[in-house]
């Protein structure tokens, strides 16, 4: 690892890109609109390179005025609206309130309309009819981008899963339980309350019972978290009963995004065995309101971390088909609190891979859904400054973070937090990720 401070937003820079913010624009660009969304700087992190997919609607439009959108710069191309003005035959696909049917139409389909999107932003012969069709992003409101089916939480980061190991089992023989390294561990979480960045987060009431406690307690929980991760959003469905292999990930994921899996660990440590999360997680995921396809990050894939353990075949990606297609993810993630960067965690040092996870959910004959989201877990790295929850953070509350306006073990109400995230692109470019943002309101 870099010898630089971790907390340095130029640290770990090992690729020598410019310096810059932690959406991946480069240093001194304010990223605002400069009156003409084709002047875009040169490098910037949303250019014609990245594009990820959105659903906004204008200011004063109301709800019912939802569509697709396009980032570019500090714009939103209206998707649907420049297909129609351009004649294209995706505005069945893009002139929609969600992004579930382009999320349907599979793997060509996805590569078609972004090679069309790509022509409609860049080809000089557009711009006059495109021009009117994109909206400074101060004017739109960003939505959900989908509509969540299933949900599924990983628990991927070897080095999450060690620090909580050691936090909670400190006399156990090793830090990982014995099934670890032999399958990705999740569990199925609550779609229904998969929120867009931006969205007010109210704290958490439920039962908590510390272990000097004789009885549990009911009220508002005082060990509010968060949890630092990636989400993949699935397209194309298979079928029930036919597992996934390895080799098709792609076929079946359109894209990611980055999640805040906030988490009560007080209500989560009471109630959680033998079965696991429940009520300590349901109440709120937050997610990006950008969707990066998975076609913009290939200059971003990198081998996961080595293995140290012989997999089972179905989940063994050493074989040379699919090798070829490195499972890992080089994203550089930023999580700040109030403003303030607390950690940046590492994506790529994640064990397991997305295209194993998928693999492993789907080997029981479970089938994947158009809107299927699943979380990577807690994403953090080794080193002090890579970890992606407060409780990693502060060591269980031991050792408090030292903000401006005082002392953190775990949320306050108010707090606000954001995860943002840059990945490399192609011929030394950033692309940048959505950020995710929530802040605590009170009890209720
Ligand atoms: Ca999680």
């Amino acid at each position: 690892m870099s010898e630089q401070t971790p907390l340095d937003p130029a640290a770990d820079d090992s690729r020598g890109l410019p310096e810059g913010d932690s959406s991946g624009r480069p240093a001194g660009d304010p990223g605002l609109p400069d009156g003409d969304p084709f002047g875009l700087p040169e490098g910037d992190p949303f250019g014609p390179h990245n594009l990820p997919y959105g659903v906004f609607s204008l200011a004063g439009e109301g709800e019912g005025r939802r569509r697709v959108g396009v980032r570019l710069g500090s714009y939103v191309l209206d998707a649907g609206a420049a297909a129609a003005a351009l004649g294209s035959p995706y505005v069945s696909l893009l002139a929609r309130a969600t992004l579930n049917p382009l999320l349907a139409a599979g793997r060509t389909a996805w590569s078609d309309v972004r090679r069309a999107l790509t022509a409609w932003v860049t080809v000089p012969a557009h711009r006059e009819a495109v021009r009117p069709l994109l909206h400074p992003l101060s004017e739109v409101t960003l939505h959900l981008p989908f509509e969540v089916a299933d949900y599924v939480d990983f628990y991927a980061s070897e080095h999450h899963a060690t620090h909580l190991g050691q936090i909670f089992r400190p006399d156990a023989p090793t830090p990982l339980t014995p099934n670890w390294k032999h399958l990705p561990i999740g569990y199925h979480g609550r779609s229904g309350t998969v929120v867009v960045s931006g969205t007010e987060v109210v704290r958490p009431t439920g039962q908590r019972k510390a272990p000097a406690d004789s009885a549990p307690v009911f009220g508002p929980s005082v060990r509010l978290d968060i949890e630092a991760e990636v989400g993949f959003v699935v397209g194309a469905p298979s079928a029930h009963g036919t597992p996934v292999p390895l080799t098709d990930f792609r076929e079946h994921v359109f894209g990611l995004c980055l999640l805040n899996d906030w988490s009560a660990r007080d209500i989560q440590a009471w109630e959680y065995v033998p079965l696991g999360p429940f009520l300590g997680k349901s109440f709120a995921t937050s997610v990006s309101a950008w969707i990066t396809p998975l076609e913009a990050l290939d200059a971003a894939r990198v081998s996961p971390p080595e293995r140290t353990h012989q997999l089972l075949p179905y989940l063994d990606d050493s074989a040379e088909s699919v090798a070829d297609e490195p499972g890992g993810y080089d994203l550089r993630m930023t999580v700040t609190l109030n403003g303030q960067v607390i950690s940046e965690p590492p994506f790529s040092s994640v064990y397991w891979t997305a295209a194993q996870q998928l693999t492993h959910m789907t080997v029981n004959g479970a089938s994947l859904r158009t809107g299927d989201l699943y979380g990577s877990g807690t994403v953090s790295g080794p080193a002090a400054g890579q970890y992606g929850s407060l409780i990693e953070i502060t060591w269980n509350g031991r050792d408090p973070l030292e903000l401006p306006d005082g002392k953190r073990s775990f949320l306050e109400d108010g707090d606000e937090v954001t995860l943002s995230a840059w990945a490399p692109g192609p011929n030394g470019t950033r692309v940048g990720l959505g950020e995710v943002t929530g802040r605590i309101s009170a009890a209720r």
